[in-house]
């Protein structure tokens, strides 16, 4: 059996029963370990995700030192490592050599990759995924791709929200995202349908995030089309009911950046120690697991979920 079968399979069981993935972003390296140590507490599925803007912007030294750091926390019943947002074209639109960086994750262990060249033009999107798919699959890894634009990461203020979500710009059409799926044959697909990313450039990277909303109809539409779990990126202040709806509706994989890495600069920049900062992500993580998705158990119930099928 490939490395990949069995979170496949554990991924597709959680978009068919509405249950949720949670994906943390790290941002510094002590992250690593109440992320996992969060998850195995609370037996639930979930991801450390490590992406380029951690490393060229934050303090991630690189992709491989990464999994070598999550190895030791890891538990691959409850724990799976990500490789987020390797754009092609970056938030700042420059060219990103792509290709060692999504070698480097294949060779370093890391269980599933995502290419974005949502920048790009649809043609070449696909083409580029495609390439991706290639050389993760014949070493047993996923890959994630983007279609639609996700906003937030970019230098400057975002366009107001509401006109940002009535005029649906950047929304992830459902019959590209159709055709996109069946020639690239990627696992499973970030779309855009209301959510932003978090700042993480200037005085607004410390600004309470807009709350976003959803487009339930837009989720439905795009699971139905596409027939692969869809991964929601900005994950971080959106109101609950929307996400608990969109987790019925075919969303399996939530990226949070914001909400952990913002209680963890607060208390480092208050004179905090490193393992007062990782209690408090263990917390703000555990209180993610129970209060908000209610995910708690997940890892086992999924397990059962694949192995009676
Ligand atoms: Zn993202």
């Amino acid at each position: 059996m490939k490395r990949s079968d069995r979170l496949a399979r554990l991924v597709r069981a959680a978009a068919r029963n509405g249950i949720v993935i949670p994906a943390f972003n790290v941002f510094y390296m002590p992250l690593i370990k109440p992320i996992c140590d969060a998850l195995k507490a609370h037996d639930t599925l979930g991801m450390v995700e490590i992406s380029r803007i951690e490393i060229q912007k934050f303090e991630v030294p690189s992709i491989s030192a990464a999994a070598e750091e999550y190895r030791k926390y890891a538990d691959p019943k409850v724990t799976a490592l990500h490789l987020d947002h390797i754009p092609v074209i970056d938030e700042d639109g420059l060219e990103v050599n792509w290709h060692p960086l999504i070698e480097e994750g294949i060779q370093s262990g890391y269980d599933s990759v995502m290419i974005d060249a949502s920048r790009l033009p649809f043609e070449e999107n696909v083409e580029i995924t495609a390439e991706v798919v290639r050389m993760a699959h014949t070493e047993g890894v996923l890959v994630e791709a983007e279609l639609g634009s996700v906003l937030g990461h970019e230098t400057g203020p975002l366009p107001p929200y509401e006109e940002l979500f009535e005029s649906k710009a950047g929304f992830t059409d459902p019959e590209q995202a159709r055709e996109f799926v069946k020639r690239t044959n990627v696992d499973w697909l970030s779309v855009s349908v209301g959510s932003v990313h978090g700042a993480i450039a200037g005085a607004a990277k410390n600004e309470a995030k807009v709350e976003a909303r959803l487009d339930i109809e837009r989720i439905r539409q795009l699971r139905d089309a596409t027939g692969v779990p869809l991964v929601l990126h900005g994950g971080s202040g959106i109101r609950l009911e929307y996400v608990r709806e969109a987790i019925a509706n075919g969303i399996a994989k939530i990226n949070i950046a914001t909400d952990i890495r913002q209680p963890y600069d607060r208390v480092l920049s208050s004179g905090g120690s490193i393992e007062e900062g990782q209690k408090v992500v263990f917390e703000t993580i555990s209180d993610i697991i129970v209060n908000r998705y209610g995910i708690q158990g997940s890892a086992s119930r999924l397990e059962r979920l694949i192995t009676s099928q």
